[in-house]
């Protein structure tokens, strides 16, 4: 057996002789004494070193060290905290605001505004659960709906949400309702004195309203995901809302998203209600990243949903260090971060216009970092190189959902930078980036659009392009790659239609023909 590994050539003559020594084989079991053999050879020879191998799992090591987390959930964006440092004054203004709610009035709408990690929807979150609990307590009726806009990013969506939110509400207020008219049918059949103290006064009176609700019951019907007209969603959402009296806050976070998506016949709708509910109060707080979306409103619905504003500005470092502190407390054991951690964590995110999410992904990116090196303390290092992997993260990601001009815009200069070309100009990219629309029969865009492209490349931090003067030849611009060169190629060829490109080296070439 070892001659027929050395010499595979003879491999069947000499599996035929072996198979003429022993019993005769089927056809397709030609080799199997052999492939048994060396696996049973494997296996002998790795026994001695192999056995401890096998009985090591691929987490014994991991496992091995001390942890570095005592629960990492509280770093993670979904978990939502109950102390929210420097951001006092804002819930303070929102809470002002709302307290109307609990005192039975209509509270005014409120737009939040702010960049992202500023703590807009943690706070929002919070102050919607101490409202939603105050008004149990007192037994007032008031409730708050959150809204993503992101995710539910058109009218009829956020109405059909809304609807079902309600519709279920009241399905549950109408079970408890029949349950105590239940209870009290029994008792006033025992004992008719029961009804002294009820709305009732006749067991026939409770049938009826019993009947009632039951027929509401009924017609509550749940608004699907997609196909009504949407003025019947807006009726059903309508309806259910006036169901009974009630002081609702619809929270729509990421406002600006569903503006942008769908235009502002949502805001236009759910702000003038008041006017027509009976029963019940509507107030609208808007949450947005961006406060140019409100340019794109309507001005009625500008000055309904702008009756407040609350703005949450960027923290700086000290701040994001308390509030990293804090999270850290709960997060690690005691001693896992060196002292350095925190306050780097809190300057890279202050870089990062104040951003704290930013600043606790930093934090436990570290952490796992220094997890995987299997230390037990995370040290600045680990740091700088979570900065590094979301820096990177952020990039592929960025990059993976350009549209497909833009990928080929980006590949051309891609294409110049590794071909040692500096200082390269808004024609050489243009050039290179005609002759790779025609290799993959893509639209060729004109050389105006391509500089647009360029600026939106350089307005999200992929390239830089800065604006020289020729002097009396005009001025160009000088484009330079900000992103790693060899992560981002990998990423532009992953897409299928620029993954077909195979020789790029002519289009490199053809910069000089122009
Ligand atoms: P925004 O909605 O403004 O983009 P978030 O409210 O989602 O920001 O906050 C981003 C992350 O930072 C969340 O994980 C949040 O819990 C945390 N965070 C923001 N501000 C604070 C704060 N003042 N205290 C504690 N955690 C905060
Ligand atoms: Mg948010």
């Amino acid at each position: 057996m070892t001659d027929q590994n050395d010499t595979p050539e003879t491999d069947f003559d000499a599996v035929d002789d072996a198979a003429d020594e022993s019993t005769p084989l089927q056809p397709s079991d030609q080799s199997t004494p052999d492939l048994d053999d060396v696996v049973l050879d494997n296996l002998d020879t790795g026994t001695d070193d192999g056995s401890d191998e096998a009985s090591r799992g691929l987490f014994d090591d991991l496992l091995e060290g001390e942890p570095i987390f005592e629960n990492k959930e509280v770093l993670r964006p979904s978990y939502t905290p109950h102390k929210l440092p420097h951001r006092e004054e804002q819930i303070n203004n929102m809470a002002t605001i709302l307290v109307t709610a609990l005192r039975g009035d209509t509270p005014s709408n409120i737009l939040i505004y702010g960049k992202t990690g500023t703590g807009k929807t943690a706070s929002a979150k919070f102050v919607s659960e101490e409202l939603e609990t105050t008004s149990q307590k007192y037994e007032v009726p008031c409730e708050v709906e959150y809204i993503n806009c992101e995710v539910t990013d058109t009218q009829y969506r956020v109405l059909a949400q809304l609807a079902n939110k309600f519709i279920n509400k009241n399905l549950d207020v109408i079970e408890d309702r029949l349950d105590e008219l239940e209870d009290l049918i029994k008792r006033a059949r025992e004992d008719p004195s029961e009804l002294d103290d009820t709305e009732f006064d006749s067991l026939e009176a409770i049938d009826e309203k019993r009947d009632a609700f039951e027929a509401d019951r009924e017609e509550f019907e749940e608004v699907p995901m997609t196909g009504w007209p949407t003025d019947r969603v807006y009726s059903s959402f309508f309806d259910a809302v006036d169901y009974h009296e009630r002081v609702v806050v619809i929270m729509l976070d990421e406002i600006d998203k569903l503006v942008e998506k769908s235009g502002d016949d949502t805001l236009y709708n759910l702000s003038r209600m008041n006017s027509e509910l009976e029963n019940s109060r509507v107030s609208i707080m808007g949450i947005s990243n961006d406060l140019k979306f409100t340019d794109f409103l309507d001005p009625r619905v500008k000055s309904s949903l702008g009756e407040e504003e609350i703005v949450f500005p960027p923290y700086d470092a000290n701040q994001l260090r308390d509030i990293l502190q804090a999270r850290a407390d709960v997060a690690f054991k005691g001693a896992a971060l060196t002292e350095d951690v925190i306050p780097l964590c809190a300057a890279f995110a202050a870089q990062e216009h104040g951003d704290a999410r930013r600043a606790l992904d930093l934090l436990r990116t570290a952490g796992e970092l220094a997890e995987r090196d299997q230390i037990d303390q995370v040290e600045e290092d680990h740091v700088r190189q979570a900065q590094e992997k979301i820096e990177l993260d952020r990039v592929v990601e960025v990059v993976r959902t350009l549209p497909t001009q833009s990928k080929i815009v980006l590949f051309a200069i891609i294409l110049l930078e590794k071909n040692g070309v500096h200082n390269i100009n808004t024609g050489e990219v243009f050039n290179i980036y005609k002759n790779l629309c025609n290799e993959i029969d893509a639209d060729v865009l004109t050389q105006r659009r391509v500089t647009d492209l360029i600026s939106e490349l350089d307005m999200l931090g992929i390239v830089n392009a800065v604006v020289v003067s020729k002097g009396r030849y005009g001025r160009t611009k000088e484009i330079s790659l900000s992103v790693p060169t060899e992560e981002t190629e990998a990423v532009l060829l992953s897409d299928s239609r620029l993954g077909d490109i195979d020789d790029v080296q002519p289009f490199v070439q053809a910069r000089f023909d122009n």
